[in-house]
């Protein structure tokens, strides 16, 4: 875990984006007004059930959306860059060089027809002129320092050829091949196994400190987050319902959705902590309750919470909560319903 340091390498402020059908009769707010900031070397965690908007906003970020999605407000601020004013070209520059991403879906970010050092190799070539045959050599000691053995021979094989585990580290040797400042890591262990799960974490660990790059890692597991994240943002269709340092989140949770999700994990370093399913369904984006998102399924819902939509009220300096009944001090808010968590810690 990285120390703490305040000073941004990524803000985003109040940023939108939304899903707009061909005809437009359908807009799924994705991501709404989401505002957060995230310094050199820091680890955030994002969590939120599925269709929550987790990979949208990574994808918000490096300007990466499929067609039918549009960045419909805000700023997102990187190295003092408002990366919404660049051009796609210089996007290209950022994209892979200064912010990397590594996908939900490994598969995806490679392509079945070039070999492995080919592809890893690519990003040096595209952003600093790389000759082909130093590219490849830097491509061996890439694939070395993510841990695949052989490398030598590895690195003119094929994706077909791999492991799914081998595949996520090629992507993640993609993905830190420039040293970007920033990778964002999107459900990077779900296809894992335990074992090499916990070895891709270690390994994303000490990659993250020998470059001193930071890290977005979106997951479902709880744990994850406890063993890797300084910071965490918990979205709910679409917003960052709360967010905060992991410790305080972990300790006095302030939205009851956070402590719906917390309330149902056995034991934070546990890796079968996954989100459990919280009773009722996750709303349609497309059409959203008036007022907070989440007051249908909230056990502490009031009058207020099924009329107006809550702000994002400010716990202590770096602890926020989208909840009307969250309390601006560090006490936690009176257990409200929601289970609380069970193991004290
Ligand atoms: P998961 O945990 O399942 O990966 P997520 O939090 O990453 O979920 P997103 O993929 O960001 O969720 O999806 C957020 C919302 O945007 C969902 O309601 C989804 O249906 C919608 N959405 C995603 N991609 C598209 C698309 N290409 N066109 C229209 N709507 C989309
Ligand atoms: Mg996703």
């Amino acid at each position: 875990m990285a120390a703490m340091s305040r000073e941004s390498l990524l803000s985003l402020e109040h940023l939108s984006a939304h899903y707009v059908s061909q005809q437009g009769a359908r807009v799924v707010p994705a991501v709404e007004d989401v505002t957060l900031r995230l310094g050199a070397g820091e680890t955030l965690g994002i969590v939120g059930e599925s269709g929550s908007g987790k990979s949208t906003l990574a994808l918000t970020i490096m300007r990466q959306l499929p067609p039918a999605a549009r960045i419909v407000s805000g700023r997102m601020m990187f190295e003092g860059e408002n990366l919404l004013d660049k051009t796609d070209a210089e996007m290209r520059h950022v994209r892979g060089k200064r912010i990397a991403m590594i996908l939900q879906d490994p598969m995806a970010s490679l392509n079945p027809l070039f070999s492995i050092g080919n592809q890893v190799g690519e990003p040096l070539r595209v952003h600093e002129g790389a000759s082909f045959k130093l590219a490849w050599k830097r491509a061996i000691e890439l694939l070395k320092s993510v841990r695949i053995a052989s490398p030598e021979t590895r690195v003119s094989q094929f994706p077909h050829e791999m492991s799914g585990g081998m595949r996520q580290r090629i992507v993640g040797a993609i993905g830190i091949s420039c040293e970007p400042r920033l990778l964002i890591a999107d459900e990077p262990t779900t296809s894992l196994d335990l074992t090499i799960q916990a070895q891709y974490l270690n390994l994303l660990g000490d990659l993250q400190r020998q470059y001193g790059l930071a890290l977005i890692f979106i997951t479902h597991n709880l744990g994850i987050v406890a063993k890797m994240c300084d910071l965490l943002a918990v979205m709910y269709a679409g917003r960052i319902v709360e967010q905060g340092p992991v410790s305080r989140i972990f300790s006095a949770p302030a939205h009851p959705y956070t402590r719906a999700l917390l309330g149902s994990i056995p034991r934070m370093t546990d890796n079968r902590g996954r989100l459990t399913a919280i009773e009722g369904q996750p709303p349609d984006l497309s059409s959203l309750p008036p007022g907070c998102a989440f007051a249908p399924r909230c056990p502490a819902a009031i009058a207020r919470c099924r009329r107006e939509a809550p702000p994002e009220i400010a716990i202590d300096s770096d602890h926020t909560a989208r909840c009307w009944l969250a309390e601006s001090d560090s006490e936690a808010p009176p257990a409200i319903g929601a289970r609380a968590r069970s193991d004290g810690t």
